[in-house]
């Protein structure tokens, strides 16, 4: 199959490349494309293409690995919005592993290296990267939209039937009471399982705002806004010196609440506890985040981090199944990776770690 995909006529390319040569280079290349219009604008240097990203939608961002100082990670995890919906294919110099591993880990959708560089090679990564973005756009749309639409309707359901459980509850039968419950449970799980679709949206939303952060003050900001439900439980929390790391603050605060509430979730002690702790070598930060809680089975530590996957627990406790998967999603956006260690239900719960390289 050849350009053009599903039937557009022509795609706008942001081409971000410091050496004259290379751009002439692929510049001509992509002229050979001749069964549909391929818009070529060449920039020099990041400032010039979130300038000219202002302006333009742009398809496809080809981008060089190194330019200037920095690398494409470091400017990848600059990018701005206006970058978010299009397609991003690195060019490289050296044919690295690393930065290979790197670039999949912040969600390029192609990597090529330019000694090896053909038409065929570079037509051929340009219409997969787009394939794939505009693959993933619709996706996001989706459950975007499931989730905004679907909010007001099974929002009034609930209190619907909150109202119609107070004003009947004195007057109905037992088995027409029991079922407005059932009715009330099903509505408060469709809540929670959108109010998951959103996160999941926002977690994948927009380019990472990448800074060295305090973790103690990530820990200590999302400790503070779900005190209530802390207190509620009597649960507490501790944390070390846990020093800084290269993440964005705002999305990786989700990662940091979604393990500390699940510690305090899926635990029966008299006083639930969590235990922060952080180790660091030269390439990684791995943070620890170890409860005193029901634990997971052996064979249960790597779906627990699959899509609306429950364990046991589905009787007992609420929850949608969506919360560690987007953990997963958020620390893979880092670069990072997430796994947990337990002995067993009824074990000494279960320690969850998230390692993420160093900045
Ligand atoms: P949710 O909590 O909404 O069900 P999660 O994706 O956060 O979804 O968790 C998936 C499953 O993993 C949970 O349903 C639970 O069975 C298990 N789980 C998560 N965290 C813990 C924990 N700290 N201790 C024991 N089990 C856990």
């Amino acid at each position: 199959m050849k350009f053009p995909i599903e039937g557009a006529a022509s795609y706008k390319i942001l081409h971000v490349e410091d050496d004259p040569e290379d751009a002439k280079l692929v510049g001509r290349m992509l002229s050979r494309v001749e069964s549909c219009s391929l818009d070529v604008t060449w920039v020099r240097s990041l400032p010039e293409a979130l300038s000219a990203a202002e302006d333009v939608q742009y398809d496809v961002v080809l981008i060089d690995f190194f330019l200037g100082a920095k690398t494409a990670i470091d400017l990848i995890g600059d990018l701005p919005n206006s970058f978010k919906r299009c397609a991003i294919v690195v060019l490289t110099g050296s044919d690295d592993s690393i930065v290979d591993e790197l670039s999949f880990n912040i969600g390029v959708d192609f990597y090529l290296s330019k000694e090896r560089l053909e038409y065929p090679v570079l037509e051929r990564a340009v219409r997969y990267a787009i394939r794939n973005k505009e693959q993933q756009n619709r996706i996001r749309d989706f459950s975007r939209i499931l989730a905004h639409d679907f909010t007001n309707p099974v929002c009034q359901i609930s209190q619907c039937v909150s109202l119609l459980l107070l004003k009947l509850s004195k007057t109905v039968d037992k088995e027409s009471l029991e079922l407005l419950g059932y009715l009330e449970n099903a509505s408060n799980r469709m809540s929670s399982i959108l109010t998951g679709l959103k996160d999941y949206s926002l977690s994948q939303d927009g380019s990472l705002q990448l800074e060295q952060a305090s973790l103690n003050s990530i820990v200590d900001g999302v400790t503070s806004s779900i005190s209530s439900f802390v207190e509620s439980k009597n649960a507490a929390i501790e944390r070390g010196e846990l020093g800084n790391a290269h993440v964005d603050r705002r999305v990786f605060s989700q990662v940091v609440q979604n393990l500390i509430q699940n510690g305090i979730k899926y635990n029966q002690s008299p006083v639930p506890k969590i235990w922060i702790d952080c180790s660091r070598s030269n390439e990684a930060v791995v943070l620890s985040f170890r409860d005193n809680g029901i634990g997971i089975k052996k064979d249960s530590l790597t779906k627990v981090f699959q899509p609306m996957t429950r364990l046991d627990t589905v009787e007992t406790y609420e929850g949608t199944g969506l919360g560690l998967f987007i953990c997963k999603e958020i620390v893979e956006r880092h670069g990072g990776r997430i796994w947990v260690e337990s002995e067993g239900i009824e074990s000494g719960g279960a320690t969850f770690f998230v390692e993420l390289p160093v900045g």
